[in-house]
């Protein structure tokens, strides 16, 4: 019998998470990589996968999309990849031939996306070891000085690349309202002050979350809603000077979505990040997108951003991404119900698993 290692799984169909041992993963095609995990992340999809209400295999899987480690064993043709590599591993990939993959969008492949993303169909990062096809596994270079710790932010900032990808250049004189003071409404305020700009309001309903946006002394105003609206109505007065230019739904909360609308200003764009139940509905008014020539834009995953979000990160570095800071906590494996509780209950912003190295 082979190596064993530690894993955690889940079953949707019992909808039981148990930690068990299982054979160390095997390298089976010959672009396969082996990554000993060292940081793996869990996020608030992760909580909704556990509960049933996102889409994850329907046998038992090892949970945990968000990883980085080391190359241990790469297979016969891996020509990126050497042994001893510090890699983030990114869990989605297209099939790169369907006309939505040659179009650039991976993230809409007719073939591959969700059903075959690691930490859902496929074994995560949950586990002491991972096996990702090579083209998965990004090699972090020596140059950019990024540690493991804070690599394992690589794939939500992927995601969160994917989204300023599509909302282009900021100007400076730009004013930025952003709903929500998660960990991705945070890093989006965290990437605008790394970026320089001033103009920035934060609206979040927790204390808690809106003190971790002091915490980081960017100089933004952390709001309540009903202090948002206060503050949003008296600028409404004067939309041409104090209206908004960009809005960022981080929250998925459709009523604040609806509100924020009426507060763009001429050339204004409504960016919809934040994940809304299905059923959601918003009503907006074609009159004020015509004169106002507004857009509206929505954000998925993280086609092709793995190599830049690697920078991103670096670039953000310790002054922003320090786990103290963000309210970032650390457990080992069998730690996992603490960490879920833990990142339910709000008091931290993210829960990572950390391995031995
Ligand atoms: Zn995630
Ligand atoms: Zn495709």
């Amino acid at each position: 019998m082979g190596k064993t290692m530690k894993a955690l799984q889940f079953n949707r169909p019992t909808k039981a998470l148990k930690l068990t041992e299982i054979p160390v993963p095997q390298i089976q095609h010959g672009d396969d990589v082996l990554v000993k995990v060292v940081y793996s992340g869990i996020c608030g999809t992760d909580l909704h996968a556990i509960k049933g209400n996102y889409p994850t295999a329907e046998h038992d899987v090892t949970l945990g999309h968000e990883f980085c480690g080391l190359v241990v064993e790469i297979g016969a043709d891996v020509k990126t990849l050497k042994v001893g590599n510090k890699v983030t591993v990114d869990p989605y990939r297209g099939c790169y031939k369907c006309r939505y993959c040659a179009g650039g969008n991976p993230q809409f492949c007719m073939h591959e996306g969700p059903r075959n993303a690691l930490g859902f169909f496929l074994d995560g990062g949950w586990a002491e070891y991972c096996v990702a096809p090579a083209q998965q596994v990004h090699r972090i270079s020596a140059s950019l000085n990024l540690g493991l710790d804070l690599a394992c932010l690589v794939e939500t900032l992927s995601t969160i690349q994917h989204g300023i990808d599509r909302i282009g250049v900021v100007p400076h004189d730009a004013n930025v309202l952003i709903i929500g003071a998660g960990i991705i409404g945070i890093l989006y305020a965290c990437i605008f002050h790394l970026h320089g700009h001033k103009s920035l309001v934060v609206s979040e309903p927790s204390a808690e979350r809106r003190a971790r946006i002091e915490v980081l002394e960017l100089g933004y105003r952390a709001l309540t809603p009903d202090q948002t609206r206060e503050v949003m109505t008296e600028a409404a007065r004067d939309l041409d000077h104090d209206g908004l230019d960009y809005v960022i739904d981080c929250s998925g909360y459709a009523p604040a979505v609806e509100e924020a609308f009426q507060w763009l200003r001429k050339g204004g764009h409504l960016c919809i990040f934040g994940v809304a139940p299905p059923t959601a509905k918003i009503s907006i008014s074609p009159n004020q997108m015509f004169h106002k020539e507004l857009t509206v834009l929505g954000t998925l995953t993280n086609p092709f951003c793995y190599p830049k979000a690697t920078a991103l990160t670096a670039a953000l570095g310790q002054r922003y991404l320090s786990y103290e800071k963000l309210a970032i906590e650390t457990f080992e494996l069998d730690q996992y119900e603490t960490a879920l509780s833990r990142l339910a209950s709000g008091v931290i912003s993210k829960a990572v698993f950390k391995f031995p190295e």
